[in-house]
C-alpha cells in the first residue's frame, strides 16, 4: 500500500473511534467504524457497519469499503482480524495485539526489548501456585491473562495464603501473578510511529486512578529530566520492537527513582487524551497520519496540560466552561456508574495556572462520576 490510504476502517466505535474520526476530518480521511453495538459513539463522526465480530459478510463488505483497518478497541477476536488482515493492510500489525492482549506474552515482550519489568509467573494450573509465590514473593498482583482493563480481573494478594483463594475467585482463569510494586507515581508515555519507522513521543504525563479507573492525567509529569528522557527511550524501544504503524501508550510505575512498566496499550489512550488541546498535534491525529502513510507532527507542549475523566455522570457543559483554560469533550454515551463518558481538558500558561484549574475540574468531576 502506497502512502494514499484515504478510507481508514476502524474496529470499534468507541469515544476513541470518535475521537480519531474527528481527528480525520481535517486531514481529508474518511472513517468506517465497525462495531457490534448500534449506540456507538462513533456512528456521529463516519459511516457506522453494526454487526457481529463474526458475520464475514459484514466483514468483507467492511474491508472492500476502507483502504486500511486500524483498531481502537483491542479485543478485536483473532479470526476476525485475520480475515481482515487477508484483504487490507491492517495498521498497528497483527503482532501489536498479539504481544499486548496476553500479559504474561506482554512482560516477556518488554523484558526482551529492555523495558524493566517486576518478577512475574504465569499461573495455568495449582501446579504453578508454588513456583509463583517463589518468583513473586508473597505481596502481589493476580491477573487474568486476557481481557481484563480498568482494574477488572484482577486480586491483590497480601500473604501466601491468599494466593489460591484469590484464583479461585478469578474462575481459576490463566493468570499472570506479578509483585506487587509499591510506586510513587504512576506515568505513562503516549508515542507514535510512521510506516517508514519514525516516531514521535510525547512528554511524559503523570496518572492518577481512582478504584483502577484512570481519573486524571497531567502533563508533563513532575519529575527528573532524565527519568523522563528514560521513560521516552522505554516508549521508542516498545514502538520499534513491535514494529508499530499508529499510536501506543506505555504506562509505568515510578518506584524509588526506578522505572517499571506495567503494560501497552497498543492504541490511543486515555492518558494522551490532554493532547487534543495541550499538544500542536494531537495522539488522533498522529494515529491517523501513521495509518494512512502521512508524516507525523510535532508533538510538544506550549504550556503544561491535563485530563479530568468524568465517569459515570455529567456537570452542565457551561460548568466546564467556566473553569480557566479548561475544554469539554462529551461521547454522547448514556451515563452509567462506572462508564467514561466524558472528559475536561485544561491548558494553562504556567504550572500554578494549571493548578487553580486542576482544583476546579477536579471538584467538578468528583461531584458528579459515580463509580461502579
Ligand atoms: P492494569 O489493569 O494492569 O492497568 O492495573 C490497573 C491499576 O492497578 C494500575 O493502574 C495500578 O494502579 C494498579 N496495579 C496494577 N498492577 C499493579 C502492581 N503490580 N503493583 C501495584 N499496583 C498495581
Amino acid at each position: 500500500m502506497s502512502s494514499d490510504a484515504t478510507r481508514i476502517g476502524v474496529l470499534g466505535g468507541g469515544q476513541l473511534g470518535q475521537m480519531l474520526g474527528l481527528a480525520a476530518i481535517p486531514l481529508g480521511l474518511e472513517c468506517v467504524f465497525y462495531d457490534p453495538a448500534p449506540a456507538s459513539p462513533a456512528r456521529m463522526v463516519g459511516r457506522h457497519e453494526c454487526a457481529a465480530w463474526d458475520d464475514h459478510d459484514a466483514l468483507a463488505r467492511f474491508a472492500d469499503a476502507v483502504d486500511v483497518v486500524t483498531f481502537e478497541f483491542e479485543n478485536v477476536p483473532a479470526a476476525s482480524l485475520e480475515f481482515l488482515a487477508a484483504r487490507k493492510p491492517v495498521r498497528p500489525g497483527v503482532r501489536s495485539l498479539e504481544l499486548t492482549c496476553d500479559r504474561v506474552r506482554e512482560k516477556e515482550f518488554l523484558r526482551s526489548v529492555g523495558v524493566p519489568v517486576q518478577p512475574f509467573a504465569a499461573l495455568a494450573s495449582a501446579q504453578d501456585l508454588d513456583l509463583a509465590l517463589a518468583t513473586v514473593g508473597p505481596h502481589g498482583v493476580l491477573k487474568t491473562r486476557t481481557l481484563g482493563y480498568d482494574g477488572k480481573g484482577q486480586r491483590v494478594v497480601k500473604s501466601a495464603e491468599e494466593l489460591a483463594p484469590a484464583w479461585d475467585a478469578l474462575g481459576r482463569a490463566p493468570c499472570i501473578s506479578e509483585a506487587f510494586v509499591p510506586f510513587d507515581r504512576e506515568v505513562s508515555v503516549v508515542a507514535a510511529r510512521a510506516l517508514d519507522g519514525s516516531t514521535a513521543v510525547y512528554p511524559l504525563v503523570e496518572n492518577l486512578h481512582t478504584r483502577g479507573i484512570l481519573f486524571r492525567s497531567v502533563a508533563p509529569a513532575r519529575v527528573p529530566d532524565a527519568l523522563a528522557d528514560a521513560a521516552r527511550a522505554h516508549a521508542r524501544r516498545v514502538l520499534d520492537g513491535l514494529g508499530h504503524v499508529g499510536t501506543l501508550a506505555l504506562e509505568m510505575f515510578v518506584a524509588d527513582g526506578t522505572l517499571i512498566a506495567n503494560e501497552i496499550a497498543p492504541r490511543v489512550h486515555n492518558s494522551g487524551h490532554w493532547t487534543i488541546r495541550g499538544a500542536r498535534t494531537s495522539q488522533f491525529e498522529n494515529h491517523m497520519r501513521a495509518v494512512a502513510g502521512l508524516p507525523l507532527g510535532d508533538t510538544s507542549m506550549d504550556g503544561p496540560a491535563a485530563m479530568i475523566n468524568l465517569i459515570g455522570g455529567l456537570p452542565a457543559t457551561r460548568e466546564i466552561l467556566a473553569i480557566e483554560g479548561a475544554s469539554a469533550q462529551l461521547y454522547g454515551k448514556e451515563p452509567r456508574d462506572g462508564r467514561k463518558v466524558g472528559h475536561i481538558n485544561l491548558v494553562a500558561r504556567t504550572r500554578d495556572e494549571l493548578d487553580r484549574a486542576l482544583a476546579d475540574a477536579e471538584a467538578l468531576a468528583r461531584r458528579v462520576n459515580r463509580l461502579s
